[in-house]
């Protein structure tokens, strides 16, 4: 099969059993992309609370996830949110997704519960259950330090062990499954990380092709202000919003009561380069590399925590807004 692997691993934390099963061609061509896939397979299950043992938890990547597509390295993670009760599915970059496709899988769906805290490890041939008492009550960068050796670590804090309704998932350190919170569903089932793993290679069917493909996107990339321009998402990262936000005057400030902060300047992208020496970082084999941390490796705020740690709570100290971002 070119671009998807056709394989989705079912795991049932409840009896520990994991299969390896085909997913039908007509499925995920129906069903484009990791959202899409995530969602069908949400259809048997999508009347159940979310905290139902048998509620699944998907991790999935679309066909262009693992080649090298520009900015192809995500996935979606699909369960039903305990906190607006929707189906819900949340993006997500890092290594995390290019390891799925390269562990030879399309989807992770991971139902039960687990009698205690475990955590499941995949490979390309093989999936197992280990013990996660030892990590429990641990926080997400403790987790990650824990088990990054053995692969690319999908983990919860104790946000998500003590159900949380917006709890996250981590993803290698800085990447967050947010908002809907899915780490809730995950803590709710005992599971404390999915490790992932592999090294298969994505079969690409018409190379010349695809070749032109990506060099049409990078085109489109370059000519856009927002992505590579001089004050793009790309030197600046996302909190080069900022920026372009205040001065349409469109800044949720003050708890949504105002639209506009005179002190956003402050939390910048310029700001952050300029405080702490921003570094380029981002997901597996991206060319815009939208990601900044800092001079030590620790991961800068992204737009909309600048934003909301900012204008919203009328607060234009960039280091307290790091420093909140950081305890998040
Ligand atoms: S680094 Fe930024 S632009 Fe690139 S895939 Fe990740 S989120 Fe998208």
């Amino acid at each position: 099969m070119f671009g998807w692997t056709g394989k989705i691993l079912k795991i049932d934390l409840s009896s520990g059993r994991a299969v390896r099963e085909d997913v039908p061609a007509d499925v995920l061509y129906e069903y484009l992309g990791g959202r899409g896939l995530g969602i069908r397979l949400m259809r048997d299950y999508f009347r159940l609370d979310p905290f139902s043992p048998e509620m699944p938890l998907i991790f999935t990547v679309g066909p262009l996830c693992g080649t090298p597509s520009p900015t192809s390295a995500r996935m979606s993670v699909v369960s039903r949110s305990p906190l607006t009760n929707t189906i819900y599915d949340s993006s997500c970059g890092g290594l995390f997704a290019h390891k799925i496709k390269a562990a030879g899988l399309d989807a992770i769906m991971i139902t039960g519960k687990s009698r205690r805290p475990v955590y499941i490890q995949v490979t390309e041939t093989d999936a197992a259950l280990y013990d996660a008492s030892g990590l429990w009550g641990n926080d997400t960068l403790e987790t990650m330090s824990a088990l990054m050796d053995k692969g690319s670590v999908a983990a919860i804090g104790p946000a998500g062990e003590n159900g949380v309704l917006f709890a996250n998932i981590m993803v290698n350190a800085s990447n967050s499954v947010g908002r809907g919170g899915l780490g809730a569903v995950m803590g709710s089932k005992n599971l404390k990380a999915v490790v992932v793993n592999g090294g298969r290679r994505v079969e690409i069917a018409q190379k010349e092709s695809f070749k032109k493909g990506q060099e049409d996107v990078m085109r489109l990339f370059k000519a856009s202000p927002i992505i590579f321009g001089e004050l793009g998402i790309s030197e600046y990262g996302t909190p080069a919003l900022v920026d372009l936000i205040r001065q349409r005057r469109m800044v949720p400030t003050e708890n949504f009561r105002k639209t506009f902060f005179e002190g956003a300047g402050n939390y910048s992208g310029p700001s952050f380069k300029r405080h702490y020496k921003a570094k380029k970082e981002g997901c597996f084999g991206c060319p815009i590399r939208c990601k900044k941390v800092d001079s030590c490796g620790k991961a800068l705020p992204e737009y909309e925590t600048a934003s909301h740690f900012g204008a919203l709570n009328r607060n234009s100290d960039i280091h307290s807004i790091v420093k909140s971002n950081e305890l998040c």
